[in-house]
């Protein structure tokens, strides 16, 4: 059904860069016959699932939404991805992204852009806008995105669809293609609450072949999220409306959804406070220095001889003349400026004005979340400023495309996890609002039973 459903509406909603139709009938095909033998089954066994394209994956090209990648198949799988079959999921295809995750609508893709399901004219958020669409068009019921500043929450938040970005190092990274690996998680997205629970149960927890994962037991999520279904009560529990991510330049109506769910909040017998946390100013200053930096050190493998493409040019030339010309090919313009960013941030004469400033305003970052969750329980903002904005509308104006990351961009700068979820539609346009929960780090199944109780 997910497939035929994928062949009537993606050449509208371009979710998709690679359908794997042969190998989803074939993993079914499996899972049914061993249902039919009595075997015992993985957790979400027959589930079909959408894979972002920043995933390896051994049997699937995994481009990154990049030309430099193009046709590349890994020689092996993400954990992540051996954590779905393991559990006995169906991946029915890659998705489409912003090159090596960076941007906020998915226009950045080296493949076109994807189109939101409610109004084709308009982005699906970025970078995971194909995984955030795949679920919104019902072209898969799950998929699993990545969020370094913000490209699993933001995608969610403007197609209506739920997305969880876990506490740094709860999820697994190895295999997945790195932009900043101080900031990047894997993490689910989905229509419920619940099924992203269900999801973060399959792909969370240790491992050994990623040196940032955490060694913690976790709980269960998808019990937090049921208990929360359950028990419609938030009494005892505390929640810091963030003074800085919202107000002047939201829009009208995503304020209007937003302080609609507050009163809920209330009703439901919360206490909810203001709080400030006034070094999130500097939050998008910071994260332009920090993830170029670091992504221009993780492209760097991109030569011409480890990975994908090649480029010789024409009358020959040295090694490095090759690595130039592929480079040159093989990224896309707002790749070549964050590398550019990125090493000029970190050149010696540089380093302590720029790479360290941020690195100064992260800790004060870290240390006012801190300050607040020593009050507060849960946080609470916008999971955006605005709903979808129209494709090619910031496409011009890097600056305004990066203002967009104020709200999601903080989580990440702590390593704290944040859920976005959806809280109906802006009055002005009709389209869908996201709310977004911050938890300390470790407390994600906090996330899960206070969003589905709102849910
Ligand atoms: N929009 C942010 C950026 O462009 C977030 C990207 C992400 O989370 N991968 O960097």
């Amino acid at each position: 059904a997910h497939l035929d459903r994928i062949h009537a509406v993606d050449s509208d909603v371009h979710a998709f860069l690679h359908v794997a139709a042969d190998g989803a009938r074939a993993a079914a095909r499996a899972v049914d016959a061993r249902r039919a033998a009595g075997e015992t089954l993985g957790a979400l066994a027959g589930v079909p699932i959408a894979i972002k394209d920043v995933l390896c994956t051994i049997d699937m090209p995994s481009t990154a939404g990049s030309k430099i990648l193009q046709g590349w198949v890994p020689p092996y799988d993400a954990t992540v991805v051996l954590k779905l079959r393991d559990a006995d999921l169906i991946p029915l295809g890659k998705t489409n992204m912003d090159e090596f995750a960076m941007g906020s609508s998915t226009e950045h893709s080296a493949y076109g852009p994807t189109h939101n399901p409610w109004d084709l004219d308009r982005i699906p958020g970025g970078s995971g806008g194909g995984s955030a669409a795949a679920v919104a068009a019902f072209e898969a019921p799950l998929a699993l995105g990545s969020d370094t500043g913000g490209s699993i929450r933001q995608p969610a938040a403007v197609t209506g669809s739920v997305g969880m970005k876990p506490t740094y190092g709860g999820v697994s990274r190895y295999g997945a293609i790195a932009l900043a690996s101080s900031l990047d998680q894997v993490g689910p997205v989905s229509r419920t609450v619940l099924d992203a629970a269900l999801l973060h149960d399959v792909i969370g927890g240790h491992d050994p072949r990623d040196s940032t994962s955490l060694k913690d037991a976790w709980p269960s999520f998808a019990a937090a999220a049921r208990a929360g279904q359950q028990n419609l009560s938030l009494k005892g529990l505390k929640i810091g409306v963030v003074k800085e991510l919202g107000g002047d330049g939201f829009q009208a109506g995503v304020t209007q959804r937003f302080q609609e769910a507050l009163e809920l909040l209330t009703s439901a017998g919360a206490e909810v406070v203001e709080v400030s946390t006034p070094s999130f100013e500097y939050a998008i200053a910071a994260y332009y220095l920090i993830l170029p930096a670091e992504a221009s050190s993780n492209l760097a493998k991109f030569d011409s001889v480890r990975f994908g493409l090649r480029v010789n040019p024409t009358g020959g030339g040295t090694v490095e003349d090759v690595m130039a010309a592929t480079r040159e090919a093989g990224f896309g313009p707002e790749v070549k400026r964050r590398i550019i960013l990125g090493t000029y941030a970190l050149s010696a004469g540089y380093y302590d004005a720029y790479y360290g400033s941020a690195q100064k305003v992260r800790t004060l970052i870290q240390r006012d979340f801190a300050r607040v969750f020593s009050d507060v329980d849960v946080l609470v903002s916008p999971s955006a400023p605005t709903t979808a904005f129209k494709l090619g509308e910031k496409l011009d104006d890097p600056l305004s495309m990066y203002l967009n990351d104020l709200t999601t961009i903080p989580a990440n700068l702590a390593g704290v996890p944040g859920i976005s979820l959806p809280v109906g539609l802006a009055p002005e346009d009709g389209l869908p609002v996201g709310i977004q929960f911050m938890a300390p780090a470790r407390e994600d199944a906090r996330l899960y039973s206070v969003g589905a109780t709102l849910e």
